[in-house]
């Protein structure tokens, strides 16, 4: 069996998965960052949570620490095969997290870029197993991505690459993270479409992400609320269009919590794409994520 890991910004999921890809089982824990300023303490947090998980994955499965054939982490950003780099959210700026869990686990550790593992795990298990040129587009708290071309995931040498969520789609406009204006995250992220809807739509400043999707669900019909969601949908749909312009893929996958909303809003960009699509003829499905929140671990084990 083989342990995938998920790091996000503020939680850690690890997973044990079978030979063929199936998930048995996970364990997720919150990790609180928010007032710790020191690398080796941050470095420290992860490393424990990650080693609870396993501890206790593989006691309720039954293993041993000598079953484990591989181990993969997903993490944000522009992680190297053994080391995670500049996560901010986390305080980390270089840690060889493959380096210190070698010490306790005798086996292969891989790392790669969030968005690849999940796009990875949709394309041999989920919903891209269908097109050999295809796009994963991860849209929740940021945007991640993974590129297939004739069924081979593209990846250049130096970094990750094909930052989608940092291509930049307003000249001026607004501010994002990376220290540019105008990217596509600032637009498109699950994390802006409930921040201004929350604005727009005036929501309580509180409101989950779930009370969030059934009132956009049960009001879509109001003319504010499907004008609201139209716009972000106009958005999405340029940030999209300028994928398809380069790749020609015939599938494209959304996941994050984007997928939970696919019913509506795919739909709706399927429309607004067209006008902004070069080839005309070119033939394109858009689809909602199968994996949900479990790609990024099954996929970390497919690295
Ligand atoms: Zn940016």
């Amino acid at each position: 069996m083989k342990i995938g890991i998920d790091i996000g910004g503020s939680h850690i999921a690890t997973g044990v998965v079978e030979e063929n890809g199936k998930l048995l089982g996970k364990e997720t824990r919150d990790i609180n960052m928010a007032d710790i300023n020191d690398e080796k303490r941050a470095q420290n947090i992860i490393v424990d949570t990650i080693n609870n998980e396993i501890k206790l994955l593989i006691e309720r499965y039954d293993y041993s620490l000598s079953d484990i054939s591989k181990i993969g982490i997903a993490v944000p950003g522009s992680p190297t095969e053994t080391s995670i780099r500049r996560l901010v959210n986390l305080h980390i700026n270089n840690f060889n997290i493959a380096e210190k869990l070698s010490s306790i686990y005798k086996t292969k550790i891989r790392i790669k870029n969030d968005g690849k593992c999940a796009g990875i795990a949709e394309k041999k298990y989920g919903a891209l197993t269908g097109s050999d040129d295809c796009v994963f587009l991860c849209l929740g708290t940021g945007v991640g991505s993974a590129v297939f071309l004739n069924g081979k995931l593209l990846e250049p040498k130096q970094n990750p690459g094909f930052e989608f969520g940092h291509m930049i789609i307003q000249k001026d406009g607004i501010k994002c993270n990376c220290g540019k204006k105008g990217c596509f995250e600032t637009y498109a992220s699950m994390k802006r479409f409930k921040s201004n809807a929350i604005k727009e739509l005036r929501l309580p400043k509180n409101i989950e992400s779930e009370e969030l999707q059934n009132y956009i669900r049960k009001n879509i019909k109001k003319q504010n609320v499907s004008r609201y969601v139209d716009r972000y949908i106009e958005y999405v749909s340029l940030g999209v269009s300028n994928i398809i312009n380069i790749f020609e893929p015939e599938e494209i996958c959304f996941g994050g919590s984007f997928s939970y909303y696919s019913d509506i809003f795919l739909p709706k960009m399927a429309e607004k794409i067209k006008p902004l699509i070069f080839n005309k003829d070119t033939k394109l499905r858009l689809v909602s994520a199968k994996l949900k929140n479990d790609a990024g671990i099954i996929g970390a084990t497919e690295i």
